[in-house]
């Protein structure tokens, strides 16, 4: 639309220009075109021809001199510079067959305005375009900010995004809720008539990938009227004023159209809180406080719908929040168990699939995996398949891109000594053994100690049966650990440490710190909240709400926490020594083990092994 109009615009200029140019050529050149053909000559052939009594009529002119000469019967015109020559006009005069006078070149009154006042005009604005031009390529900024306060919002009418419903698995609430806005725009006369009104906004809240740009394209695919579509950072300008004018600019559009969605992708580039702060962000508070008066200015049941997502609902102005503005939250929070199922037979149906794909078994093993993350691993799967020149995906494909996913590709040709290799091998042996050994702990998977380009060395697997949406105190400190068991094992059969736990030092001091800050899982404090999350659905950073002194009491029953488990650890692999040693030979061997193998063993008596 907005490529169109700009193409007019462009066209209608370079149409004025050419006017304007043939205006000029005209009025200027045209005159100057004299019909007889003149012959330019020297000033003493011009005398020559005086003296010789040929020529019949001359015409004197500011800088040169016209004469028509008449020899052997034949009329000719000629040119030449004028010479200043005092005596020329006695001459003539003294001739009597000469007719001569002389001539004033005029410009027209067309002719002056042309060149003193069009002309310049026409190339001052030629200027200015090329320099725009330029610097709006250079810079994009004044390149956008030339174009003084349009939005660029994308007009979608109805299934151009080709998305629908139907794309969009597991969140069921999220469509449920939206599903309505679309049936309001639909038939707005059901709702008029029981006299309730809609939601002017609704705001799509959760982690990256779950989705919720996807919701949005899928409710313009359903909604069967005009969607505005546009992102937070698309009203961020570069001169103050002018994203606000952009809001403006967008309402009216939208007004216009009404009934309508408009949707704003990524709000907190423009809804962050109004802190008040010195030297504060004006550009950015002015089109926050132009779309609170947008919202609050356009009639709820005219139709227009206004929806937004973000990531940060915490940072958002608690103004956009309030009841007549923002007041419906549509959270798109990560898949579960089904959710994750769902998502991934929808990415599956364009890809050719062998026969029978388990796609719970797929689901369970990627807890905590948003839609993004398991779109990714579906494409890996199928990218897979291709690599290896078949022509569809199978079970082992998908298996192997989850890890692909989590850890990174393998790295074939990593070099490791046997020795490294052993120690890589106890080490997770340690963890899975600590795991299998304890009740509330999830089952061992599978265990690799093939590296990873991730640069994890070598995992050990665990996927619950079922998902899991609660953590008990028991399940916390099995979980630190089967975390420090991969150290354990280390430290009792090589009688050293290595490196290559600090992957799970920082995992289990991060849920050790939880058990106590969070959690109130801690001998020394009861239910007492000692730090924040600030970021809730970006990585969940933590802020501690407490004093020093409680500060170095937390580290210390971190520490005690992590201890126990460490200790706890040891002594189960203490306990099945032998049996650590077996599963670890086992493992360097085969490199790979699922988690039945490794039960088999567990549960074998060593001789039946053997035999
Ligand atoms: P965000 O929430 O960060 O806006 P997106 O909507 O951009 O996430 O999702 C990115 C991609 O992840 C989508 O294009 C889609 O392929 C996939 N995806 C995310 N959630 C789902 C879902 N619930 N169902 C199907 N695909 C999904
Ligand atoms: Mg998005
Ligand atoms: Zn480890």
């Amino acid at each position: 639309m907005e490529e169109n109009k700009n193409n007019k615009q462009h066209f209608a200029g370079f149409a004025i220009v050419c006017i304007i140019l043939l205006l000029v050529f005209n009025a200027v050149v045209m005159p100057n075109i004299s019909t007889k053909p003149i012959k330019e000559t020297n000033y003493s052939f011009f005398l020559k021809q005086i003296e010789e009594n040929n020529v019949r009529q001359v015409q004197i002119e500011s800088d040169k001199i016209k004469f028509e000469v008449n020899a052997d019967g034949e009329k000719k015109t000629y040119s030449t510079v004028r010479i200043d020559d005092p005596g020329l006009v006695e001459r003539l005069h003294k001739n009597k067959d000469i007719d001569f006078t002389g001539k004033i070149v005029e410009q027209s009154l067309l002719q002056q305005i042309v060149i003193g006042w069009i002309l310049p005009f026409v190339f001052i604005i030629l200027m200015f375009s090329l320099v725009t031009k330029i610097l709006g390529k250079r810079m994009g900024g004044l390149g956008n900010a030339m174009s003084f306060g349009k939005s660029n919002a994308k007009i979608y009418v109805k299934a151009q995004t080709g998305k629908t419903f139907e794309d969009v698995a597991g969140q069921d609430e999220a469509k449920e809720a939206l599903e309505e806005i679309v049936d309001f725009l639909h038939n707005p006369r059901k709702y008029a008539e029981i006299g309730a009104n809609l939601p002017k906004g609704a705001l799509l809240v959760g982690p990256p990938g779950t989705g919720k740009t996807l919701l949005a394209k899928a409710v313009a695919g359903e909604a069967n009227v005009p969607f505005f579509s546009i992102s937070g950072s698309e009203f961020v300008e570069m001169f103050v004023g002018m994203g606000a004018a952009k809001v403006r600019d967008l309402f009216s559009q939208a007004n216009q159209k009404a009934p309508c969605i408009v949707f704003i992708d990524e709000i907190d580039t423009i809804g962050k809180k109004r802190d008040g702060q010195l030297g504060g962000n004006d550009e950015r508070e002015q089109t926050l406080n132009q779309l609170l008066t947008e919202m609050d200015g356009f009639d709820g049941k005219k139709g227009v719908v206004i929806l937004a997502a973000t990531n940060r609902p915490e940072s958002l102005d608690p103004a956009l929040l309030r009841p007549g503005r923002f007041d419906r939250r549509i959270p798109a929070e990560l898949p579960d168990l089904a959710g994750r199922e769902a998502i991934l037979k929808v990415h599956a149906k364009n890809i050719k699939l062998d026969e029978d794909i388990d796609f719970k078994s797929i689901a369970r093993a990627t807890a905590g995996a948003s839609g993004a993350e398991l779109a990714n691993i579906v494409n890996e799967a199928a990218l897979r398949a291709v690599r290896n020149d078949r022509t569809f995906v199978t079970q082992t494909d998908l298996d192997e891109s989850v890890e692909v996913v989590i850890a990174g590709y393998q790295r074939k040709n990593a070099v490791i000594s046997q020795k490294e290799k052993e120690i890589i091998a106890y080490h997770e042996i340690g963890h899975a053994l600590v795991a299998a050994k304890q009740k509330d702990s999830a089952p061992v998977h599978k265990i690799t100690i093939i590296p990873r380009t991730s640069g994890a060395l070598g995992y050990t697997m665990q996927v619950d049966e079922e998902e899991k949406f609660l953590m008990s105190k028991e399940e916390a400190m099995s979980r630190i650990a089967v975390l420090t068991g991969g150290r354990s094992a280390e430290e009792l059969v090589f009688t050293t440490c290595t490196s290559g736990a600090s992957n799970d030092i920082e995992k289990a001091t991060k849920l050790a710190r939880a058990m106590v800050t969070r959690y109130g899982m801690s001998n020394s404090f009861d239910m007492m909240a000692l730090e924040t999350i600030t970021n809730q659905y970006l990585g969940g950073d933590a802020s501690l709400a407490c004093s020093a002194e409680t500060a170095s009491k937390i580290d210390d029953e971190v520490n005690n926490i992590i201890k126990t488990a460490h200790t706890e650890a040891s002594r189960i692999l203490t306990e099945n020594i032998e049996k650590l040693h077996e599963l670890a030979k086992y493992l360097l061997e085969k490199e790979t083990i699922t988690g039945e193998e490794f039960m088999n063993i567990l549960n074998n008596e060593p001789q039946a092994i053997a035999a």
